[in-house]
């Protein structure tokens, strides 16, 4: 296994060059997926300067964070069955699949404070993915007028595993558009500046097409 450190030195210097390629500005966070990597390779990670840690299952959040006693951001990147929420809510900083009202209703039931939500969606429309359709997105949103506790970060999405990379950038165009159409709508509950998008083998289109957090495992940790 590569050391993260050298993984992580590729992955900044490619990063920096998309950047570049797309003349853009904002900062781009790294959330490194430790789903498939034990709690030492996870420590690993930390100690390698990353402090924003992605898990998809709540029992992989759970087990890291009892074991883990450095400061990190733990963001679930996993879709969240409902009955699960009560279980999870107070372990995560950051939510990347809020994709229905009923799971809203119960963030807003269980959570003691806001949590940060990436609305997800399907833009291409695959029947395998999770998300809303790229049309429900905005009502979808404006829906959460009364919750409380929930703040629409911004917008997250998986692209197609294909090797046409025009597909690719397209998904991440329409992300980014529906993103666009959201902060142009001012909702004081969801600012929407974020992009999660971007995985082990498209994360360089997708920083050119505007992400402001990268999801990677394998390139990363694995
Ligand atoms: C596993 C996973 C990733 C990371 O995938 P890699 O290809 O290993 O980089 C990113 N996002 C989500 C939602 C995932 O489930």
């Amino acid at each position: 296994m590569a050391k993260i450190t050298e993984n992580l030195a590729q992955i900044q210097a490619n990063i920096e060059r998309a950047k570049s390629r797309a003349h853009a500005g904002k900062p781009v966070q790294i959330i490194a997926v430790t789903k498939e990597v034990d709690v030492e390779r996870t420590e690993e990670a930390i100690e390698a300067g990353l402090i924003h840690l992605g898990e998809n299952r709540p029992e992989g959040i759970t087990t890291k964070r009892e074991a883990i006693k450095h400061e990190a951001q733990w963001h679930f990147i996993g879709s969240l069955q409902t009955r699960k929420v009560k279980q999870v809510i107070h372990q995560l900083d950051f939510l990347h699949s809020l994709d229905r009202l009923s799971l809203a209703e119960e963030i807003e039931k269980r959570a003691d404070r806001v949590i940060k939500c990436f609305v997800q969606a399907n833009v291409s429309g695959e029947e395998s993915k999770h998300g809303l359709a790229k049309d429900e997105v905005v009502p979808f949103i404006r829906s959460l007028a009364d919750m409380t506790k929930i703040e629409v970060v911004g917008l997250m999405t998986m692209a197609p595993n294909t090797d046409n990379e025009q597909v690719i950038r397209d998904v991440f165009r329409n992300l980014k558009n529906l993103q666009q159409e959201v902060v142009a709508l001012q909702l004081p509950y969801a600012p929407c500046t974020e992009l999660s998008m971007g995985m082990s083998n498209d994360y360089e289109i997708a920083v050119e097409e505007g992400a402001t957090f990268v999801r990677i495992g394998t390139a990363l940790v694995g």
